[in-house]
């Protein structure tokens, strides 16, 4: 079969590096920077993840570019050498007015290597649940934040008999029900903020989704407990489909949108849903 044009093939590489940093506005108290920014205002140290993609056609020598070679000598030469060891908050002009953020770090990172790669991607992960992406759109970036919730669920539909419900669910019907420790990755898009450098504040994020959504989930028996789900059988889909409705408008109040949500039933089975708008679908 006749192969069409070039395919642009996409690949990354990681990254760590060990910074110190502080989320505090001059024109706050420390009371009210402790209130807005947590931990975050009191100088903690972090072990930051970095993900760098580039894309583009594979070469005459099978790369799209030489990950061990040119990406990790630009990122040694422009990302490591400057920030491993630091304090984040007087490395970079652009942290002089704006607090280094995962949003704001991601977008500084970019403009400093998109000199000497085709970049697709930054990621920063700047805890285990937290991490933002930019991907050269102006000031527009993405941040995720994971967590997690423990309930129990029944899949049978109401109407069908127990055997109709074991042929359709497995074991997944039986009459008691069952647990999961299930993770949530909920991801918004916005601008970064020229004075935080963040999308969405991560205090208020964490607390809105907490007291939105994962109050009425956690140690709760989905199908008797929550009311959408007397008639509507929580499947992980389902339940992905829910926290997008449920989130979705909240979120507004922040000044994002709502991206993605990823919700992991197990280990193994992963289920995504976008926001309104996005993704392709
Ligand atoms: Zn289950």
């Amino acid at each position: 079969m006749a192969r069409g044009g070039a395919a642009r093939v996409a690949v990354s590489r990681y990254a760590e590096f060990a910074v110190s940093y502080c989320h505090r506005l001059p024109e706050l108290d420390g009371v009210q920077n402790g209130v807005r920014f947590g931990a975050a205002a009191r100088s903690p140290g972090a072990t930051v993840g970095l993900w760098v993609t580039v894309a583009g056609p594979v070469d005459a020598y099978g790369m799209v570019v030489n990950l061990s070679t040119v990406v990790k000598g630009a990122i040694a030469r422009e990302v490591l050498g400057p920030l491993d060891g630091a304090y984040l908050n007087d490395v970079w002009p652009e942290f002089e007015t704006m607090l280094p953020a995962p949003e704001s770090l991601a977008w500084a990172i970019w403009r400093r290597l998109a000199r000497s790669l085709d970049l697709v991607r930054v990621r920063v992960q700047w805890r285990p649940t937290v991490w933002a992406d930019y991907g050269g759109e102006g000031m527009d970036a993405l941040l995720t934040i994971e967590t997690q919730f423990c309930a129990a669920h029944r899949l049978s539909m109401p109407g069908l008999s127990l055997e109709e419900n074991y042929a359709i669910y497995g074991k997944c019907a039986r009459p008691s029900g069952h647990g999961h420790n299930y993770k949530l990755a909920v991801t918004v898009r916005g601008p970064i903020d020229p004075r935080t450098g963040m999308v969405a504040e991560l205090v208020a994020f964490e607390r809105l989704v907490n007291e939105v959504l994962v109050e009425e989930l956690d140690h709760s028996f989905l199908n008797a407990d929550v009311p959408h789900f007397a008639m509507v059988v929580p499947t992980a889909e389902n339940i992905a489909l829910y926290a997008r409705d449920r989130l979705a408008e909240p979120l507004r109040s922040l000044g994002v949108e709502l991206y993605k949500i990823r919700l992991y039933e197990t280990d193994k089975n992963v289920c995504e849903v976008y926001g309104e708008g996005y993704g392709k679908d």
